[in-house]
């Protein structure tokens, strides 16, 4: 057998502790144990670590289990704020694009009827339009920036505990 194949039932031993796997994964992880006495040891192995470590009693101090439940709860909370502050940007969004689609050709002919009026010449008021379009996109990007958390406040929101 292949190194990749002992690779890949260790991977799958340790994933099938953690997170689980598929039904289609554990037939051939079973199928190799069978087969593999090396593997099927080191899975024992990890069978008998696992219940040793659960058969431990772990006394905790209270403070520390209400301190980690307050923790969990204010991450719980930001995670919830973030969200909503998040729903609200998108719908302004979605919105703002929507009204400007829909006020594109009104604003084309607004745009065109001053050129005329003012003798402009075309590849001026195609700016100028473009410019009526890019701005205010450019300007609530830039405050969106402004107001995105900073590095370290990434950092909190990923890892409240540090
Ligand atoms: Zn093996």
């Amino acid at each position: 057998m292949s190194e990749d194949v002992h690779k890949r039932a260790q991977t799958l031993i340790t994933a099938s502790r953690v997170e689980g796997i598929s039904n289609s994964d554990r037939a051939w992880l079973n199928a190799h144990l069978a087969d593999c006495a090396a593997c099927a040891l080191r899975a024992h192995s990890l069978e008998t670590a696992v219940a040793l470590l659960r058969s431990i009693p772990v006394t905790l101090d209270p403070e520390v289990v209400g301190a980690t439940r307050r923790r969990v709860r204010l991450r719980a909370r930001e995670l919830r704020e973030h969200k909503s502050r998040m729903r609200g940007l998108w719908m302004a969004c979605a919105f703002s694009w929507l009204l400007g689609v829909l006020s594109a050709p009104l604003v084309w002919w607004a745009f065109q009827r001053l050129s005329q009026r003012f003798d402009l010449p075309e590849p001026l008021w195609i700016t100028a339009l473009a410019f009526y379009w890019v701005v205010p996109a450019a300007a609530g990007a830039a405050a969106l920036a402004w107001q995105w958390p900073n590095g370290a406040q990434e950092d909190k929101l990923a890892n409240p505990y540090r």
